[in-house]
Formats: structure tokens, sequence, C-alpha cells
């Protein structure tokens, strides 16, 4: 018989599985994550880090890391068939809104982004497992039993929730039977990081857009010496990735002699494909990532949605864990597969433009404004009118606490907690009762935060006597008003917060 040793196998240690053993790590419960490969993937692939997704990593304690280690996208500059060329503008924070903190796309090339989370990852006592490779996995009542092949030969490990953060080609969505509908997009490209000389870092090089023939781009990798070639492909055929078949491909297609590359250090080719998984779920077993939906690369999506799909599984994952009701769990693809569906449309429709022109990339791509709301999670009993509704994603707002310091909203949400923010002045009498796992704060006159700038109301558009609860993801779980104790009170205990929630489950042998 083998026993329960840990919570969550992580199948994958790429950005969705590291993500999600941070957010396990920090939460304190017990995983093991496990990753194929010998080493840490080498290539720069999806290096566009978009403004959620900084919001995310401010949370995790590694925004600041990750700017110093990446940096801006610089202008796009298209080059016409005479040598000359024009730039566009660089990428500003037009639209950006209040309460939004981060609003321009960084890049950081994908391996130094999962370099930066391996390293808090250590910081939190944890790592991956390299060249250990899941093989097989059944599931009863009460876990997963898992084979594992790894550097000290095979074991049997047996842990209560699996999750496949194992990317597009999902060893465990295929062992689930789980359908991965959708299509291959008839585009075939080739990723690849370079050293070269002849072209200045000053910009975006783009080379014949709209011909997906003829189509080349040379981006500076920010934080590197490097430089990202794109370029689509024939859909037939060997495309040789050397030094030397890369120089015809870029004296071809831009019809200059003094770029050259001296080394390639990593390459792919790979064929485009939009495709969402059936279900996220079967019992035990849950996917996150590319496992669960792949997107062509024009969006800049499928990182930053894998990264999401992690904050969200985890908390809830980690709530269930400690006893909260096994049905919250069906509230993860209910959210999510949405989410994603959605990104699908928009990265395949970015693509066809991206075929016929430039394309215009909008607001959608921050992906700021995802929300729940119409989630059997999204609780608003809130009069209309409000800016923001159950659901939302929980703006910032600069304020200033009692005892005279500024304080962000994001500072008082950061970490694994729920915060409750009551519009004060609050009535003791139907204030909820202090409990593990939620934070209460009092907003106004005389509360510990002071709304000295008017930003808690304006960017909530809330009324004295409003009630905000925000989840540990920074979405807005309820809004309530004062009134609504009993509500908050169902609400929390549904969410593993009840005021005689269990202890923390450990993990027992045998149990
Ligand atoms: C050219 C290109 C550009 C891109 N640009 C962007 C961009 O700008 N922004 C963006 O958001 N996204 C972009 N993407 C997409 C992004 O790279 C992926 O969405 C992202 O890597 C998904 O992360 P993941 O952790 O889900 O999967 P992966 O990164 O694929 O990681 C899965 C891991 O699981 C491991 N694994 C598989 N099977 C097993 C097993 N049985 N046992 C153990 N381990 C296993 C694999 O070795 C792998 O390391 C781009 C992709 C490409 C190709």
């Amino acid at each position: 018989m083998t026993f329960i040793t840990h919570d969550v196998l992580i199948v994958g240690a790429g950005a969705a599985g590291l993500t999600l053993a941070l957010e396990l790590a920090r939460r304190k419960l017990p995983f093991r994550l496990i990753e194929k490969l010998e080493h840490p993937f080498a290539g720069s692939r999806g290096k566009g880090i978009q403004p959620r997704t900084q919001e995310i990593f401010e949370d995790l304690g590694v925004i600041d890391r990750l700017v110093a280690a990446g940096g801006l996208y610089p202008p796009p500059r298209a080059y016409r068939e005479d040598g000359t060329f024009e730039d566009s503008p660089s990428a500003t924070a037009t639209d950006a809104r209040p309460g939004e903190p981060y609003n321009l796309p960084l890049m950081v090339p994908q391996f130094l982004t999962e370099r930066v989370l391996r390293e808090r990852l250590r910081e939190l006592g944890h790592a991956p497992e390299f060249a250990c490779e899941l093989t097989a996995f059944e599931q009863d009542d009460d876990g997963v039993t898992a084979r594992l092949a790894g550097p000290r030969g095979d074991e049997v490990l047996r842990v209560r929730y699996l999750v496949g953060a194992d990317g597009g080609r999902s060893f465990v969505r295929r062992a689930l039977g789980i359908g991965f509908e959708g299509k291959t997009l008839g585009v075939r490209a080739v990723v690849a990081d370079l050293l070269l000389h002849g072209l200045g870092r000053d910009a975006w090089h783009r080379f014949n857009d709209g011909s997906m023939e003829r189509q080349m781009s040379l981006c500076p990798l920010a934080g590197t010496e490097l430089f990202q070639l794109q370029a689509p492909v024939p859909m037939q055929g060997e495309v040789a990735v050397t030094a030397a078949a890369l120089n015809d491909m870029v004296a071809s297609r831009t019809g200059r002699a003094d770029i050259v590359i001296d080394e390639v250090r990593w390459a792919s080719v790979y064929e485009m494909n939009a495709r969402l998984a059936d279900r996220y779920r079967v019992g035990r077993a849950l996917l996150i990532g590319d496992a669960a939906h792949t997107h062509p690369p024009t969006g800049g999506q499928g990182l930053n949605t894998s990264i999401q799909d992690a904050c969200n599984l985890a908390w809830k994952l980690a709530a269930v864990l400690r006893g909260a009701p096994a049905s919250l769990l069906d509230t993860y693809e209910e959210e999510r597969r949405p989410i994603a569906a959605e990104m699908l449309g928009m990265a395949t429709r970015l693509l066809r433009e991206a075929s016929q022109g430039p394309m215009r990339r909008g607001r959608e791509v921050k992906q700021l404004d995802i929300s729940h709301a119409g989630s059997s999670l999204a609780l608003d009993r809130c009069a209309g009118g409000r800016a923001v509704a159950a659901g939302d994603r929980a703006p910032d707002a600069l304020c200033r606490g009692a005892g005279g310091l500024p304080r962000r909203l994001f500072e008082l949400f950061r970490g694994t907690h729920w915060t409750l923010l009551c519009h004060g002045p609050l009535d003791a009498a139907s204030a909820p009762p202090a409990r593990a796992g939620l934070h209460r704060h009092v907003v106004g006159e005389t509360g510990d935060i002071l709304d000295v700038h008017g930003e808690f109301r304006a960017h909530y558009g809330v009324e004295p006597g409003d009630w905000v609860l925000v989840r540990p993801d920074g979405y807005i779980g309820a809004m309530l008003t004062s009134g609504d104790a009993i509500a908050l009170e169902t609400f929390l205990g549904a969410v593993g917060l009840g005021v005689s929630a269990p202890t923390p489950a450990r993990c027992r042998p045998g149990a």
C-alpha cells in the first residue's frame, strides 16, 4: 500500500507549473514539482508579460526582479522594399485607467522569467525535480497514484491531487481522455534566439509585414545580447535552423548582406494551433496552462493565460485541501475555460490580421478587463452603477494608513489571504468576526485606512456602508452592504473561511 506523502503532484515546471508551485509553497502545502527535461528550458518564446500578469508577479514578490531582468518593448520598425523604414510609436499607457499600476507589456525572455520564478521558489524552500517524468497514473475517491521515472529510478507516489502543467502535448490530458478540440491554423513558423550583427537594438525590426511567405521579425531580447527571430516557413519539408540556413533566410527575406547571424543559441519549428480542452478537471486530476489551451503566439497571451490559470486554481485547491467543499474546484473550469476560449479567438484573429498587414493589438491583450462576473462564486448585493462588480479584477488605489504612511490596496491584498474592505464607519455588531485567512480593513475617517485621495471611492464606486471582499487572486468575490452580514458569512463558509472552518489538513500517512 502506498501512503499519501504530498497533497499535490505538479507535472511540468514551465511557467504554469512554477507559478502553481509558488502559490502552494507560500501556503505551506506539501507538493512535488516534476519536470521531464534534464535542464531548464532554454528558449525565449513567450517573451511578453502582460499588465495583469505583472500584477500577479507583484503579489508573488518578483515584479521588480523581472523588470530588472528584462525591459520594455522597443518601437516596431517596418522596412519597405527599398530598404527605407518607418518606426511606429512604442506602446504608451494611453489607455491606462485609474487603479492600474502596470499598463505596458514587459519583455522578458521566457527562460529568464522561469529562472526568476525558480529562484523565488528556492527562497520558499522548493525546487523542480528535473529529469523526472510522469509515466502513468490512476485515481480513486481518495487520491491519485502516479508512476514516475526519475534519476532515482521508478517510483510510485500517492497524492491527493495531480495537476497537469505539462504543455500542449500534455500526457495528463491524453491519459484522462480529454478532447482537445480546435484546429491547426495552417501556419508553420520558426522561432530562434540568435547572436547577430548588422542591426541595432533600438527597434523591433520587421520585414515584409503581411506576406506569409516572406515575413520576418528580428526582436532584440531585453536583458540579453540575443535577438529573437520569428518567421513563417512552408508547411511541408525540412527546415534547417543552422546559422548558415538562417543567414540564407535573412538575406533572401531582407535583401541585405550586412545582417549576419553569428550563432544560434536555441531554435524551434512549430505549427500554430488553436485548441481548447473539453474539460479542465476529471476527479482529482486538473489541467493548467498550455495543457488546457494552445494559442498562436500573435496575441502574446499563452504564457500569461497559463500563469493566471495557476493563480485561479491555487487558492481553490488549498481551500479544498484544508476542508472547503470539493465543489469549489468546479469553479476553476467554470471561470477559466471561457477566458481561454476568448483568448483563442483573439489570437486567431490577430494571426489573420498579421497575414494581411500589421496587427492591431488593443487593450484586450493586457488582460486587465478579464472578469469572473456571472461566475457562481461572484456574489453581488450592491445596487448597479458601481465602478466595479463582483467577479471583476479588484483595482489598486493609493490611500494612507492611519499610522501616516502611504498604503496601496495592492499591498493590503498581497499574500494568500482574503481581504474585506469595509467602507466605514463600521457597525461593530454587523462586522464579521475575525478569523484566519481573512484580513479586515475599515476604509474611512475613523478606519485603519484613510482614503485621502478619494481613489478607493472612485475606483470602486462605493458608498459608505459598502463592503468589498477581495479573493486571494485579486478578483472581487463579493460586493455587499453592511446589512448583508449573513450572506457574507455563508459565502465565506463556501470558500473554506467559515468561523468554524476545520483546522488545516496536514499530510498524514494513510489519511
Ligand atoms: C514563438 C512563440 C512565442 C510566444 N510568445 C508568447 C508571448 O509573447 N506571450 C505569451 O503569453 N505566450 C507566448 N507564447 C506561449 C508560451 O510560450 C506558452 O503558452 C507557455 O510556455 C505555456 O506554459 P506552460 O507552463 O503551460 O507549458 P510549457 O512551457 O510547455 O511547460 C510544460 C512543461 O511540462 C514538461 N512535461 C511534459 N510532459 C511531462 C511529463 N510527463 N512529466 C514531467 N514533465 C513533463 C515539459 O518538458 C515542459 O517543460 C509563445 C509561444 C511561442 C511558440
